[in-house]
């Protein structure tokens, strides 16, 4: 049944980089996993899906115990700074970066652990209230603070776009930060990368991929709809 589901995405994100000319490798497929139990990772996995998207550290620390050693975790969610000793060793990339003080302790704790951890800074693109993620144009000066950090590695941007029923409406958003990321890339700085734009949820990733999306976190095209209530 997933892998069905699979299909499908799979199609879709290929469907979406022929309309644009992009290749399929450009854009990696994130399955985004919270609250979904190890046994449908597992499933994900045979189907040869490696990167998953969790949201809490809790989650990433209990299923990384009992699945493969290969799995790229990619931590998506908002993170506390007295949580990030549990992930660092270990997390392929944080997606969720919006405050130098966050940017500090990951760097405080990679460095007791000998990594450089890759991250990414979070970008309220729209300007949601109810939204993690630094503004647009508060963006630029967070990044130059963090690339100061030795352990930690800015590789680009991650944006959660609005929650809408039609993901046309989100276009706007997916154009304003791809060309927020090409605006940081020409700054030159030490240590930075925009190579990675973290952007697209089922609902719209087909548009975040014609805009530009390099990663895509899709939980419920994959998995099915998340029941908070268990
Ligand atoms: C839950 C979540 C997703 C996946 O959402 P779906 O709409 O189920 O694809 C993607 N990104 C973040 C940051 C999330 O928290």
């Amino acid at each position: 049944m997933l892998q069905e589901n699979l299909n499908q995405v799979e199609k879709n994100i290929q469907s979406a980089c022929d309309k644009v000319g992009r290749k399929r490798e450009e854009v990696t497929l994130i399955a985004v996993s919270k609250t979904k139990p190890v046994n449908m990772l597992s499933e994900v996995y045979n189907c040869g899906i490696r990167d998953f998207g969790e949201n809490k550290v809790q989650e990433i620390c209990e299923k990384r115990e009992q699945l493969p050693e290969d799995i790229h975790w990619h931590m998506i969610g908002h993170l506390q700074r007295n949580k990030v000793k549990y992930i660092v060793s270990d997390v392929t990339l944080i997606h969720s970066v919006d405050t130098y003080r966050l940017a500090e302790e990951i760097n405080i704790q990679a460095k007791k652990v000998h990594r450089i951890v890759p991250i990414l800074i979070e970008v309220n693109i729209a300007g949601e209230t109810t939204k993690f993620g630094i503004s647009k144009e508060e963006t630029l000066q967070l990044v130059e603070e963090v690339a100061k950090l030795e352990n930690v590695r800015i590789q680009g941007l991650m944006t959660i776009a609005p929650f809408v029923n039609d993901p046309e409406e989100n276009r706007l958003y997916f154009k304003k930060i791809k060309e927020l990321s090409v605006d940081i890339a020409k700054e030159n700085i030490d240590n930075v990368s925009m190579d990675i734009l973290s952007m697209g949820m089922t609902g719209d990733y087909m548009v975040a991929i014609e805009e530009g999306a390099t990663m895509v976190r899709v939980g419920t095209g994959i998995f099915g709809a998340r029941d908070y209530n268990k």
